[in-house]
């Protein structure tokens, strides 16, 4: 992979929260006494009994029950809102930036507290209550953030889904959690096109599964003509307005569930995650402060959509329990065109900004041109999430989005784990192009081979955790058996992440990918992360994906699917050009039995590649696809099935 180091610049290193040394001495007292570390650390939340406990964990799987701070009591959207008021109410909270550039709003903390109070009453009134479920599906608009904070203020548990989700895929959620209340929107826009969420929701609700739901509440977005059931749908704006703006927040317990949310099912069914509410806060607020390294003051922007856990921890509890000023984009990267991402950067004078590598992909695909028509001086850090990042595509982020001044923290993280667990700290981190570098305070990995034995030194294994942490995913909503079978009972006593990933000399993490995606080839083992990585690094090459398929003699042979750059012919001649390539790069243990040209690529809703269909389509198994509902655009597969190359 990539050998080049980026130093800690030396003026970030001067104002950072967190240096080299400050970071290896919070780092060994994280792992030694975890106790002493989280006790101090809970504080950074205000509870309103504060906790004797801090930690309560077993990790045997027989005996499995994780815990913190059990004892004390707090409000998250108390946290997020009205322990912000006395100093920071006229400063804004959110920054709405709509899908057309003419829109935007700053919402201040004053006015966010006044309409989640409103909300929250409204859902009380509706007879929603503490324990009881509340699906989210709305577009990107600040009614999704106080959606959320008005669920925490009355201790409900709120469960976002996507609006870019069918009404299937709806359904089995609503159905899954018991939803008593759905919100939705009549119309979202994205792209200059607007989604019918009020007739997907109506569609959802009609399944003969879905059984809990009591009301659906309707944010007017676009004003468009909607069908209505008086029985069951309520405008938002007439709930808010005729609900007081008192509501006083309710206590819960630090093990009180905050949220569900179904992961991007990349691998299988999704699974409803559960996160409570005390550790989780400190977790997310602490991860947000540190790996961002965010200062009063700064501008901060992640592009994810509320519906991925991204968007619950670094759009609205971290950044909101921060005080911070966070951005919430209700568009697409490529509307009105290719700049827009810039565009906003320069508008709204963003200082921090946190994106997908599928993002970068897309973008880069377009050429720098884009970027250049932006002023991003205002840019001091960059982030990514969601899948390794290229080294070609993190060297692209740098130079030109960053001018190579701006520390890139590559965040390894999944919705299990509520927040960022391996990442480089601006101040602290020597950056590696790829690598997702080191452990956040109180994480401890560990590399095991397939038989549970830990592997020392400089090796690859399947990535687990060693010990808990305050952020971690408690249970899978309404199956418990489920969430100690997939975490609990491949290796004893750790988490295991179903990731892999190589630690090199300097102790430096590098996913490599799935441990379900990994290839085998004649005994040599890869992942997926390596061999992608060396097409994209081909200067017609934009996106790759590669999958094994059964091989008569090595095994497991190598597919690749391969999108080129914008302004690439696909022709015989690159084909044998990119095999040789790989060859090179990696060696000839590497090189592509079979590549096809893919337009486009599966991906889930997230952006995320889906490997396990490529998988089946390699395999000449397309008729067996699996869970499909997170599926983007459905249209990629049949392309990709007509197209497949003979084996
Ligand atoms: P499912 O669990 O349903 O298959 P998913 O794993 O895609 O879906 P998420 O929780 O959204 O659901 O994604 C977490 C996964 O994303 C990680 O396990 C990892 O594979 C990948 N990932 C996230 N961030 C990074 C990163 N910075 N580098 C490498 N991989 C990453
Ligand atoms: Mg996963």
């Amino acid at each position: 992979m990539s050998a080049n180091v980026y130093p800690v610049p030396d003026d970030i290193a001067k104002n950072a929260l967190i240096d080299k040394s400050k970071y290896d001495a919070m780092y060994k007292q994280s792992i030694e006494d975890p106790e002493g570390f989280w006790g101090e650390h809970g504080k950074r939340i205000d509870w309103i009994k504060p906790y004797s406990t801090v930690k309560n964990v077993s990790y045997d799987a027989n005996d499995l029950y994780i815990k913190w701070y059990e004892d004390g009591t707090l409000n998250v959207s108390a946290n997020c809102l009205d322990r912000h008021l006395e100093k920071r109410g006229d400063q804004t909270a959110i920054i709405f930036e709509g899908d057309d550039p003419s829109v935007s709003e700053h919402i201040t903390y004053r006015d966010l507290h006044e309409r989640t109070c409103r909300f929250a009453n409204a859902l009380k009134s509706m007879g929603v209550g503490k324990g009881d479920r509340v699906v989210i599906y709305l577009p990107m608009i600040p009614e999704a953030s106080v959606a959320m904070l008005a669920c925490a203020r009355i201790g409900a548990i709120h469960s976002i889904v996507f609006g870019g989700f069918s009404p299937e895929a709806l359904a089995g959620r609503v159905e899954d959690c018991g939803a008593k209340v759905v919100i939705t929107s009549d119309e979202g826009l994205r792209g200059g096109r607007a989604v019918p969420l009020k007739r997907n929701a109506d569609e959802a609700l009609s399944h003969p599964g879905v059984k809990s739901v009591e009301k659906l509440v309707v944010v007017k977005r676009t004003g468009k003509d909607v069908a209505w059931n008086d029985a069951r749908d309520v405008w938002y704006h007439e709930a808010c307005a005729a609900a007081s703006p008192d509501c006083p927040p309710t206590e819960v317990n630090a093990e009180d569930p905050l949220f569900v949310l179904y992961t991007s099912g990349s691998t299988g069914k999704p699974k409803g995650v559960l996160h409570t509410s005390g550790g989780y806060l400190v977790y997310a607020s602490m991860t947000h402060e540190y790996v961002f390294d965010y200062h009063e003051g700064d501008i901060y922007w992640c592009t994810a959509d509320v519906g991925w856990v991204t968007g619950h921890s670094y759009i609205v509890y971290g950044p909101l329990a921060n005080g911070a000023t966070t951005l919430m984009f209700e568009g697409v990267p490529s509307y009105p065109d290719a700049s827009r991402f810039w565009q906003v950067c320069e508008k709204h004078k963003v200082n921090i900004f946190y994106t997908a590598p599928t993002a970068i992909r897309a973008l880069m695909r377009e050429g720098e041109s884009w970027v250049k028509k932006a002023d991003l001086s205002s840019l001091r850090i960059l982030g990514s999430v969601g899948e390794p990042i290229n080294p070609e595509a993190w060297e692209w982020y740098y130079e030109h989005v960053g001018n190579r001044t701006c520390p890139i923290v590559d965040t390894w993280w999944q919705t299990e784990t509520g927040g960022i667990l391996i990442s480089p700290l601006p101040g602290a981190t020597d950056l590696k192009p790829g690598s997702a570098t080191l452990p956040f305070f109180g994480i401890e990995p560990g590399l095991l081979d397939n038989e549970g034995n830990e592997l020392t030194g400089a090796t690859d294994g399947n990535l687990v955790i060693k010990d808990s942490w305050p952020g971690q995913m408690r249970t899978v909503y309404g199956d418990h058996e489920r969430f100690i079978q997939t975490y609990f009972s491949t290796f004893a006593n750790a988490y295991t992440t179903g990731d892999g990933a190589r630690r090199d000399d300097d102790g430096y993490y590098w996913i490599t990918g799935r441990v379900d995606d990994v290839i085998n080839v004649s005994g040599h083992r890869m992942g997926t992360a390596e061999v992608e990585s060396a097409l994209v690094a081909h200067p017609k090459v934009a996106e790759a994906a590669v999958v094994g398929v059964p091989h008569d003699i090595k095994g497991q042979g190598i597919y690749a699917y391969v999108t080129l750059n914008a302004d690439e012919e696909p022709t015989e001649e690159l084909r044998v050009e990119l095999v040789k390539w790989v060859r090179k790069e990696i060696g000839p243990i590497a090189s592509p039995d079979y590549l096809q040209w893919s337009p486009g690529l599966p991906k889930t809703r997230s952006g995320k590649i889906m490997r396990r269909i490529l998988r089946k389509i390699a395999a000449n198994e397309y008729d067996q696809l699996g869970d499909t509902s997170t599926l983007a655009d459905p249209g990629v597969v049949d392309d990709l099935i007509d197209n497949r190359q003979n084996r």
